[in-house]
């Protein structure tokens, strides 16, 4: 038999959890793996040597702010560079899709601060019109998801109030339309506008709708208004009242969150959760404003900003938020303060951290972003993050943020910080197991049934790394680097990165539920 490619001699972690890994090769032809096994008789124009190599699946990652990166610019690359091929698209529920061009404008300045500069054209009146854009322009995989703050966005605009019932059968349509177009997941940001306003009722109406394609639910939790633990068991009500699997971005494994943990499993929720494990979060300053001045169009929200009253309110609640001034500037409209803490640019400009931040937000526009450091000490922050590293509901995914001058490290470490200080330096979890929760596990979480494993006729999206090398480089104040021991990465069947560098393929495909 002939092959395109042959990756000959590697150890396979297949992305199961069953395999044990083996000694193989694994034969690609087009954009599927056509055989594993001994191919050293087989005839290739193109055999790479595995030998002391894994040979493993492309990492999927479920929760990324980078849709927009992938078209283009900067960190086109970043990702893929780790070995992530497939990107969930709309994490936290942002999305431009269908909205008429006003009202997509407005999307694009709220959700500006996780996308950066990026020019685009902004009106796509259905999802398949959104999804058509990435047609042969990106190096990794898109994979849809329905995008809650563009549904609701639609139906009854920024309004800061629960929904009518007709309001709910124009969300019920879009919401159709994205699952028709293939969505496999319904996403939500409780936090962030206008999100954050759908209450329960809402949220398992557009559940069951979900659930009947066999689509998931999965949220960035309603931290703000509910308290943590509340969110969590909001959740839970959710995957209950609408018989969905949930799923919860971005968390960690900590006491509030071990017990509420305890209760999903006595009880057998289908609830899992993803972390990306550092001890920082990434997020927009206006988000540390009392919920009550969020609301509302980005204009009319900046315009309540001029009020003295409002401000008066917001510097007590800002200067609680901030203590510490340890935040690490990512972003911002007009490139100031790039990778200052808080408290450095604050002081340059003499003023207190809570003016700072408050007069930034106005003069930005509210297109801001910044590293948020966790508030626990250090080394407590190290024992949750041991904690949540190996455990059985957790996945890994990044969060990651890109195309903005200075991204949290893990846009460019997340996946290999994993293989390199958990996996490998800790041992806190197998390599068989590490893999899984990049590959096997978010693969057959979001219902990707293609990929995600090394198994004959599965499409060819592959990792090669140095077991041995394999880690992050990125640092808080040094991010965009990119890792070392990730040596080739295909995706659907053609090499991305090629003995460790970039080619500049772009074989990334839209991925449709099945
Ligand atoms: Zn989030």
């Amino acid at each position: 038999m002939r092959f395109d490619a042959i990756i000959a001699g590697g150890t396979v972690v297949d992305g199961t959890c069953e395999n044990e890994p083996f000694v193989a090769d694994v034969g690609i032809l087009g954009d599927s793996i056509a055989a594993i096994g001994a191919l050293s008789k087989a005839e290739t124009p193109r055999r790479i040597s595995a030998t002391g190599k894994v040979v493993c699946p492309g990492f999927v990652d479920v929760h990324v702010h980078s849709e927009i990166a992938l078209l283009g610019g900067r960190d086109q690359f970043a990702a893929v560079s780790q070995g992530v091929t497939t990107h969930l698209a709309a994490p936290d529920g942002f999305g431009w899709a269908p909205l008429p061009p006003e009202q997509a404008q407005e999307m694009w300045h709220y959700t500006q601060f996780a996308y950066g500069d990026a020019v685009l054209p902004l009106n796509w009146q259905t999802p398949d019109a959104y999804l058509d854009i990435f047609h042969g322009r990106i190096p990794a995989n898109l994979y849809p998801q329905v995008p809650h703050c563009a549904v609701r966005l639609g139906a009854m605009g920024w309004e800061a109030r629960p929904a009518t019932d007709a309001e709910l059968k124009a969300m019920e349509r879009t919401t159709r339309e994205w699952l028709e177009a293939g969505a496999c997941c319904l996403c939500l940001g409780l936090d962030y506008q206008p999100s954050a306003n759908a209450d329960l009722r809402e949220l398992v109406f557009l559940s069951k709708i979900a659930a009947a394609y066999d689509a998931i639910y999965a949220a960035h939790i309603r931290y703000r208004i509910l308290g943590r633990k509340q969110a969590w068991e909001e959740t839970i009500e959710i995957a209950q009242r609408a018989e969905i699997p949930v799923h919860i971005s971005h968390e960690r494994v900590d006491e509030e969150a071990a017990e509420v943990l305890e209760r999903v499993e006595r009880e057998n929720i289908d609830l899992t959760f993803e972390s990306y494990l550092y001890p920082a979060g990434m997020t927009h300053l206006a988000m540390m404003l009392p919920m009550e001045f969020q609301t509302g169009a980005p204009v009319d929200m900046l315009e309540n900003l001029e009020n003295p009253d409002v401000r008066e309110k917001s510097l007590a609640h800002l200067r609680e938020e901030l203590r510490g001034g340890n935040q690490i500037m990512g972003y911002n409209r007009s490139g100031r303060f790039i990778g200052m803490t808080l408290a450095e640019a604050a002081k340059s400009e003499g003023k207190s951290q809570e003016d700072f931040a408050f007069d930034l937000i106005q003069e930005e526009a509210a297109i801001e972003t910044f590293v948020m450091p966790w508030a626990t000490p250090p080394e407590e922050n190290e024992r949750i993050l041991n904690r949540t590293a190996s455990h059985p509901r957790m996945m890994i995914a990044s969060d990651g943020v890109y195309n903005i001058p200075h991204p949290h490290p893990r846009s460019y470490g997340c996946f290999v910080q994993y293989l390199g200080k958990f996996v490998r330096e800790r041992q806190l979890v197998s390599l068989k197991e590490a893999i899984y929760k990049m590959s096997g596990f978010p693969a057959e979480r979001f219902r990707l049934t293609d990929r995600g494993r090394i198994s004959r006729g599965l499409a060819a999206d592959i990792v090669v790394f140095n077991p041995d090398t394999v880690a992050d480089r990125s640092t808080w104040f040094d991010p965009v680097q990119p890792p070392v021991g990730v040596e080739w990465v295909f995706v659907n069947g053609i090499s991305v990165i090629e003995a460790g560098n970039v080619t500049g393929q772009l074989p990334g495909k839209v991925l449709r539920q099945q």
